[in-house]
């Protein structure tokens, strides 16, 4: 009897679980359970549309999907259409891989005024996510604040730095592309609560932000003469100092006619968001580092802006019948195993850090535990989730299915562009018949 495995959640820890078990178990049959139309999770609606070769990613996983043994359900949501403990009826072993779909809060006064946005919700809009395709920010605004010193915040800082020119060849969403390039944008301001030697961002980011066509970034040299932290291991030592030596070079950047700036402020954290129904600045403590930690030093400046997005980490969503750790916003397990033939990888088992790869070891260790954990087989499966989804009228999307959204797309693109995506689940449906 084959293994019935379901992975919940099509993304990259998803998708790594997928390839681990196909390598290890020859004999499964995986069923990857996905509440979008579309699969690759993070991958398509994360990565930032400039950088198209991160997103190639996918073409691995396709080679997953496409094996006799995976089947791909998209458009089936957990907890709507079929419930954990259904599924753990169904199924010899069930994977959570949804990874950490919300912004953390910042906790300040002000953070509900209206021009405030998590980067989740940011990105995805500009990504052409469906749950954030109708945000609507409004970018009529001269400055922004990102907060937060982390890849995401070098991804919404960058984006709306570029000019259409360097966004032609991304799949930037049209109607983010029309906002973003008529915003009468000039200063954008990046906030880091520490110093620049504790900043998260990798160097390659970093340095992309020093060849934009149309920003400077601006750095202030006096700000960069704390240096690394002293408990670095080697390696992370060495990254740190880069990224030192990148914002020393900035700052003997000149403007030389471009018309935006982005401003690299360190040592300050926000304490609140000013202004009426709308935000009209954001208020910021100067903050020390001691004992690796931001210390507020009593001294406040403001930064006049009309957008302020917080890219400061995700959080993660509890599943009903699942126990969750809220304080840490990922569920409970012990080494991925929630108990039961449940298991966690990515991002709702670790929270939101690590790089692509990182998802990889978790994919191994969920398929080594399953094929130890057994019992092989018995389950139903597959059979049982399509009689399932047929008796509650659900219009599931196959994996076929998505090649169609996905050509549709590659055909509707403006040249260079390589792809014009969709960002409605409607639109998709449709187009499916
Ligand atoms: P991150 O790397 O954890 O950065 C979060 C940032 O927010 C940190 O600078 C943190 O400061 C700051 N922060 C947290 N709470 C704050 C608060 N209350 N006030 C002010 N600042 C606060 O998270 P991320 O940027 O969301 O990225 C998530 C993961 O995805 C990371 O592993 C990242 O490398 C990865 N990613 C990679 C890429 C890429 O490779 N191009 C692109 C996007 C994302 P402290 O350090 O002081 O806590």
């Amino acid at each position: 009897m084959p293994l019935n495995v379901a992975v919940v959640g099509s993304g990259l820890s998803g998708f790594y679980t997928v390839a681990a078990l196909l390598k290890s178990a020859p004999d499964c049959r995986i069923d990857v359970i996905e509440r979008l139309p579309t699969p690759f999770g993070l991958i398509r609606g994360g990565v930032a549309p400039d950088h198209q070769k991160t997103k190639n990613v996918w073409r691995a996983y396709e080679k997953s999907a496409l094996q006799e043994a995976v089947r791909f359900f998209g458009n089936v949501e957990v907890g709507r259409d079929v419930t954990i403990d259904e599924l753990k009826r169904m199924y010899d072993a069930v994977v959570l891989a949804v990874g950490s779909p919300l912004d953390r809060n910042l906790g300040i006064p002000g953070e509900d005024k209206k021009g405030v946005f998590g980067a989740a919700s940011f990105v995805g809009w500009y990504n052409g996510h469906p749950d954030f395709r109708t945000l609507d920010p409004n970018l009529d605004v001269k400055a922004a604040a990102v907060i937060g010193n982390g890849n995401v915040a070098i991804d919404c800082a960058r984006v709306l730095a570029k000019t259409p020119e360097e966004m032609a060849t991304t799949d930037l969403t049209a109607y983010a592309a029309e906002a973003i390039h008529n915003a009468p944008l000039t200063d954008i301001y990046m906030c880091g609560r520490r110093g620049p030697g504790d900043a998260k961002f990798t160097n390659v980011e970093l340095r992309e932000m020093g060849e934009l066509l149309d920003c400077t970034p601006v750095v202030d040299a006096r700000q960069l003469d704390e240096g690394v932290p002293a408990d670095l291991d080697d390696r992370d030592r060495r990254l740190r100092e880069r990224n030192l030596e990148t914002l020393r070079e900035f700052t003997a950047q000149t403007p030389a006619g471009r018309k935006k700036r982005l401003h690299f402020m360190f040592y300050a954290s926000p304490v609140e968001v000013l202004g009426g129904e709308r935000v009209e600045g954001i208020r910021m403590e100067r903050t020390a580092v001691r004992d690796g930690r931001a210390v507020g030093s009593g001294e406040y400046f403001e930064i006049p802006c009309g957008l302020v997005i917080a890219a400061i980490g995700y959080d993660g969503t509890p599943f009903p019948g699942l126990p969750f750790d809220r304080k840490r916003g990922v569920v409970v397990h012990e080494n991925g195993r929630i108990g039961d033939g449940v298991y966690a990888v990515g991002w709702i088992k670790r929270g939101p850090t690590g790089v692509i790869g990182t998802n990889k070891h978790d994919g191994d260790l969920a398929a080594e535990q399953i094929l130890e954990n057994g019992p092989a087989g018995g389950k139903p499966g597959r059979d049982a989730l399509e009689a399932h989804l047929r008796g509650k009228g659900v219009r599931w999307v196959s994996y076929a299915d998505w090649k169609k959204i996905d050509a549709a797309e590659i055909a509707g693109a403006h040249a260079g562009a390589p792809r014009r995506k969709f960002s409605s689940v409607e639109e998709m449906l449709a187009l499916l018949g």
